[in-house]
């Protein structure tokens, strides 16, 4: 069926949203959670991601240590 034009732009403007989020620390930015857009129905739904207990950066037993640039220490972010 392939992607709209304007989809990805519309897309864009919510991800273009979120990073400004991140930086001005404000709002409540989509981290652990999953962001569905239907551009048929002109709805969003939002799912909960849990952490992945095997991730190599925030899991039980990380064998990534740190990220190069997180001065943060938001490691991947879920
Ligand atoms: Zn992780």
């Amino acid at each position: 069926m392939g992607v709209l034009g304007v989809v990805p732009g519309q897309i864009g403007l919510v991800q273009a949203m979120e990073v400004i989020k991140l930086i001005l620390k404000i709002g409540k930015p989509l981290i652990g959670r999953f962001l569905i857009y239907s551009a048929l129905t002109t709805g969003f739904d939002v799912m909960t991601v849990a952490r992945n207990p095997d991730c190599p950066l925030c899991g039980e037993r990380p064998i990534i240590k740190a990220l190069k640039g997180d001065e943060n220490g938001d490691g991947c972010g879920v």
